[in-house]
């Protein structure tokens, strides 16, 4: 069985590229680097079961031989990301995923978006389950990801419905652990590098925001069971322990000796007020909930980052 994943370097992708060969699978992962780094896969260069490819997705993507599995992984997703390249993250959401479909289509091959809670937007219902259809600015500085996202889906929906492809779809939460870019612009890599650095933390707004984190070895165990599934509607994936930003810091601060002070900054437009995922359809059809708490998945994620910091 082999297996393509766009952004297969990127930090969820080269976690599914690892699950992927652990079960057996050959992978060629497909990525352009704008996110993703080399040393992501570095440990599998030698694997013969792995192959790399530079490519932009958002192009025509030609991959020689069978293909029995499209993972479409490739985006940036995190808004400092997004919002640096509003256009290539339109681009990848919507061309790419088209490609990515098409690819599958050609090769008879099943098909798996990666989509995202962004679909939700700014939640007016918390938590939020897969039948609530969002609450998404389109014109604002995250409708580049969110539309796209949005798109993505229904394009994925189409494909499905008119050409018969077999397809999935999961809408990840946030997510962390190792392999995050400590310079990504996210919550979680921010306070630890500022924290690493013995800079102030930036909390944004009154930091009463909440969001809840899962971390990467459940979110791909709960990918591997979705794709190994029936099931071709979205469906959740997450972790609903729901935890405002300012406690998420102090639980952070805990594993640092002199823990710097908190300076808050303008909260930035858009940004959703509430986010936790009702899992219960995981849980019903995946038979799949998270395992590991956020003090286990704080502890392995700063062993990681402590490393990178040192190296920098
Ligand atoms: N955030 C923050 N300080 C930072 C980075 C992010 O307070 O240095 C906040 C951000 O405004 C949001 C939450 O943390 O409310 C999570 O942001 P992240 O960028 O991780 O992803 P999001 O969940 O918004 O996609």
């Amino acid at each position: 069985m082999r297996a393509v994943v766009t952004g297969g370097a990127g930090f969820l992708g080269s976690h599914l590229c690892d699950r992927l060969i652990s079960e057996g699978w050959d992978v060629l992962a497909l990525d352009n680097l704008v996110t993703g780094v080399d040393s992501n896969v570095a440990h599998l260069l030698e694997n013969p079961k792995f192959g790399i490819q530079r490519a932009d997705v958002s192009k025509y993507i030609d991959v020689p031989g069978t293909v029995d599995y499209v993972l479409h992984f490739a985006s940036p997703a995190s808004p400092v990301d997004y919002l640096k390249m509003p256009i290539p993250t339109l681009k990848v959401g919507a061309l790419g995923t088209h490609n990515a479909l098409g690819l599958a289509r050609a090769k008879n091959a099943k098909f798996f978006l990666a989509s995202t809670s962004e679909c939700y937007g700014d939640p007016e219902v918390s938590p939020q389950n897969e039948d609530y259809w969002g609450h998404v600015n389109p014109i604002g500085p995250r409708g580049v990801y969110d539309e796209a996202k949005r798109f993505a889906e229904a394009m994925t929906m189409a494909y499905h419905r008119y050409h018969k492809v077999d397809t999935r779809i999961v809408r990840i939460f946030n997510t962390y652990g190792p392999r995050m870019r400590l310079n990504d612009g996210r919550a979680l890599p921010n306070f630890v590098f500022q924290a690493l650095s013995g800079m102030p933390l930036t909390v944004y707004g009154d930091g009463k925001q909440t969001r809840s984190f899962c971390y990467v070895s459940d979110l791909i165990e709960g990918i591997y069971r979705l794709m190994m599934s029936d099931e071709h509607l979205p469906t959740n994936i997450g972790n609903p322990q729901e935890i405002t930003l300012l406690d998420f810091v102090e639980r952070i601060l805990r594993h640092f000796d002199n823990p710097p002070p908190i300076v808050f900054k303008p909260l930035p437009q858009d940004d959703p007020k509430r986010r936790c995922p009702d899992i219960s359809k995981a849980r019903r059809i995946l038979k799949w909930e998270p395992r590991v708490g956020l003090a286990e998945g704080l502890q392995l994620t700063l062993v990681h980052f402590k490393a990178v910091f040192r190296k920098k």
